[in-house]
């Protein structure tokens, strides 16, 4: 049985963000995974590792959570789907929509859903259109987005996402959409700033660019509050409330990409309000199911959601909704993952956890002189390479260093992740990781590191 899956993995399976033909080529060979419980998940040969990365960052309440599988099941059993165009809806949906804006930042009133963060993204740039049409501003379309940004790979936000990997292969198309500076205070060119002054230069450029290509062409800025898959970077101090003020003085929309943050990562329900944060549009997904489904949002501000229906006299339906928009089996699952979140005290967990986690990985790994930074806010945590400490020089891309340590991880029984561009180990765990547990990723992390930089 295990040959056969093998060879029709090797031969059928087309493998999501890898290479072509390194399956058949004995490059990669698949690791089949079969359970999981709480932070642990258990491959078909019987080996168990603690995922430090609770999948891709999105897997918030642990593995195996039984609530969640009889809520799908049970939903599945009475009514697995019905759609919610114009005058039909189902139960699941309308409950997740009002848990959503109970728990939301204020200001928030009505949540569209989706199935993936990439097509909740794509409804963004779609509202942020349809409201500047709707105020008579059809040219205010470009979006502006970040260097190390991620926010999906289809079309339009593998556009918008800010890694080279996502777009350049596929000549995707670049307008309308900008990139800006990543606050990536690690790597700023001048050293001799402080962050609130690198902040104010990232803000700069920021404001350098929208002047170059006119603010009546800009209708939106995105930007997850911590950036994530790009290196998992934390924003400078005063980073978001400078880029805010400045948005608001062009009159640019706010997206928040939370589909990593929300839902407890950042130890607040949302990282808007951890920093402090009032976006126009915010992307939910990962954690809103934990991925036990798929499911995606957006969540639209009361003075968006005015504007839309100022839109819909004049422009009628907004043409815009998948076949499973609002699906109740995953809405099921999402309910049941929001109960259990509250339930198990995950977002405050998040919090006390992720400081001990990231305390600990400082201490153990901090003066390490192949470690230039240990980072992180929540229960997100990066550790930077470099060659040179004291004289800052980075790794040549092609040694793959992240991707040793997290290859060295994985021998000790550890999932981390190389972040896809610069030596970075993340981690991610889940929400409900212990102290004992977040003890054995710093000693297996500590050891992994000390087998890849032999001293
Ligand atoms: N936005 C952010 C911040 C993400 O991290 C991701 C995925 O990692 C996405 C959007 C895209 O989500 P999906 O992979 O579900 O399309």
């Amino acid at each position: 049985r295990s040959n056969e899956l093998g060879a029709w993995d090797r031969d059928h399976l087309f493998h999501p963000a890898t290479e072509a033909g390194a399956h058949t080529r004995g490059e990669i060979q698949t690791r089949v995974i079969s359970g999981g419980k709480g932070v642990y998940i258990t491959d078909k040969s019987g080996r168990t590792f603690l995922d430090a990365f609770a999948g891709l960052f999105c897997v918030n309440v642990g593995y195996g959570r039984q609530k969640i599988a009889e809520a799908i099941a049970k939903q599945a059993k009475e009514l697995a789907y019905y759609h919610a165009f114009g005058d039909y809806g189902t139960e699941a949906p309308i409950t997740l929509s009002k848990m959503i804006i109970d728990r939301a930042p204020a200001g928030m009133s009505r949540v569209y859903f989706g199935l993936s963060g990439s097509d909740a993204n794509e409804t963004n740039i779609k509202l942020a259109w349809y409201y500047n049409n709707v105020l008579g501003r059809p040219g205010k379309k470009k979006i502006i987005s970040r260097w190390r940004g991620y926010h999906g790979s289809t079309v339009m936000t593998g556009s918008l996402t800010g890694l080279e990997l996502y777009h350049k292969a596929f000549d995707l198309p670049r307008t309308p959409i900008l990139h800006t500076e990543a606050p990536y205070y690690f790597r700023r060119p001048d050293t001799t700033m402080n962050g609130e002054q690198f902040a104010q230069a990232c803000v700069d450029m920021l404001e350098d660019l929208i002047l170059a290509e006119g603010a009546d062409t800009i209708a939106a800025f995105i930007g997850e509050p911590i950036q994530g898959a790009g290196g998992i970077i934390p924003p400078p101090t005063g980073y978001w409330s400078k880029v805010q003020s400045l948005l608001k003085k062009y009159d640019i929309l706010l997206i928040a990409d939370e589909v990593v943050s929300g839902f407890g990562r950042l130890g607040r329900m949302f990282g808007s309000d951890h920093y402090d944060i009032r976006p126009d549009l915010i992307t939910i997904s990962k954690g809103l199911t934990s991925s036990y489904a798929p499911l995606s949002g957006v969540i639209v501000s009361d003075k968006v959601w005015q504007v839309l229906v100022k839109g819909s006299d004049e422009l009628g339906t907004i043409g815009h909704g998948w076949t499973c928009s609002a699906h109740p089996i995953c809405a099921a699952a999402a309910i049941a993952n929001l109960e259990l979140i509250d339930e198990m005290d995950l977002v405050s967990n998040a919090h006390d956890t992720g400081a001990y986690l990231r305390s600990a990985l400082a201490e153990a790994l901090g003066n390490h002189e192949n470690v230039g930074e240990v980072r992180g806010d929540g229960l997100m945590a990066a550790v930077e390479f470099v060659e040179d400490r004291d004289n800052r020089i980075f790794f040549d891309a092609s040694k793959k260093v992240g991707e040793q340590v997290a290859a060295a991880l994985l021998e000790r029984g550890v999932i981390g992740r190389a972040m896809p561009q610069g030596d970075i180990l993340g981690l991610a765990p889940p929400l409900c990781l212990t102290r004992h547990e977040a003890d054995i990723i710093v000693e297996s992390t500590l050891k992994a590191v000390d087998a890849v930089f032999v001293r």
